[in-house]
């Protein structure tokens, strides 16, 4: 983050923070001033004086220090700045990439799935703005410390383990295999985290309101408790005090996490694909929503595996089914059609998803096989 805070502070901070000076050393230098006085007399000839007291609480703010006078370096401007740029940034990432994915993935037709809420897309994103100041504040010491040069990040390739090696590759392999690590702890430590937020005491206290997406959309992505989100997003900020990380590469990861958390919840069923053996993606968090016990990954299935709650994505635990049923039997009945129809058909799509489950039971049970 010091990268961020230096380019903040070239460009923005130096002339904003010399803009404040303290409030109170003004009004109590305009309060002292005799002509001052002598106007505020005159016009209020029938109004007593300020009391004591009040005059020496002004006197007491006066005395502190503006923020004008903070150097680069404190820590009370740097956590005011990091606050400021996490909390700009965690906007911009959030409407700028989830309104992307919302114009340009997201299926708008999963809008007319009967568990999709009235008023949804508002509500995923009051959501998330009530969330972001606690989470923005919450995440702030590990920002600080890093920017305080606590964390294991390192600027340039020489200051890395293998900087100094004779061997030029060493470096650049460790780079890649420090991506790697960072990507396994981070899977392997959010699943645990996701896996005990379902713990029923944990969940009705903590996660329970993201659950209230069944069909999510990619405004769903940050729409925690700030809790919740706070304790799924340890792992990132753990990960960089634990071993070395170049900045550069910290970034590029810390951009992709947010970006994929946005990405699968698109609400898609990619089915058939080899690689949903393997990566976590929208199709396996969407069925993560619907049956709640499943999926707790991020970006890889193997945690699921091991854990035995691994559901692999099949059509018939697609969403959109019910979403085409409904559709089709409007269509048939002139553009409408009855609570009744629509609670049949939302049957028959989770008796569906219940056929799958005895399949993916023995799916699980050949992919431990397999691992053993
Ligand atoms: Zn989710
Ligand atoms: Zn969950």
């Amino acid at each position: 983050m010091d990268i961020v805070l230096d380019f903040f502070d070239d460009y923005v901070g130096d002339a904003l923070y010399a803009k404040l000076h303290n409030p109170f050393t003004t009004l109590l230098a305009s309060q002292s001033s005799p002509s001052e006085w002598a106007a505020y007399a005159a016009s209020n000839l029938t109004s007593s004086p300020p009391p004591t007291s009040m005059k020496s609480v002004t006197t007491f703010l006066a005395e502190l220090p503006g923020l004008n006078t903070l150097p680069r370096d404190s820590i009370l401007r740097q956590s005011l700045s990091l606050y400021v740029i996490t909390y700009i940034g965690i906007l911009l990432l959030y409407f700028g990439v989830a309104t992307f994915s919302y114009y340009a993935i997201f299926d708008h037709r999963m809008k007319h799935h009967p568990r999709f809420l009235k008023d949804q897309v508002r509500k995923e994103i009051m959501f998330s703005l009530d969330a972001f100041p606690l989470l923005d504040l919450l995440t702030l010491p590990w920002f600080v410390g890093d920017v305080r040069g606590h964390s294991m990040l390192y600027d340039t390739i020489a200051e890395g383990p293998f900087g100094t090696s004779a061997a030029a590759w060493k470096p650049w392999a460790y780079m890649i295999f420090s991506a790697a690590l960072f990507l396994w702890f981070t899977d392997m430590c959010i699943y645990w985290i996701h896996r005990w937020l379902h713990i029923p005491m944990f969940y009705k206290r903590l996660h329970k309101p993201h659950h209230k997406w069944i069909i999510p959309t990619p405004f769903a992505s940050h729409a925690f408790h700030p809790v919740d989100g706070y304790l799924q997003s340890i792992p990132y900020h753990l990960a960089c005090y634990l071993f070395p990380i170049h900045k550069y590469m910290f970034i590029g990861l810390f951009s992709f996490v947010n970006l994929w958390s946005i990405f699968i919840h698109d609400s898609d069923m990619l089915c058939g694909h080899p690689l949903e053996h393997y990566i976590n993606g929208p199709a396996h968090h969407t069925l993560h929503h619907i049956f709640f016990n499943c999926n707790y990954g991020q970006y890889f299935t193997w945690a699921d595996k091991v854990g035995g709650s691994f559901r692999v994505p099949a059509k018939g635990d697609d969403p959109m089914d019910a979403v085409l049923a409904i559709i089709e039997a409007k269509k048939k009945n002139g553009g409408k059609i009855t609570k009744a129809e629509v609670l049949e058909i939302v049957e028959a799509e989770a008796d569906a998803a219940s056929r799958q489950t005895s399949d993916d039971d023995t799916e699980i049970a050949l992919e431990k096989k397999k691992m053993q």
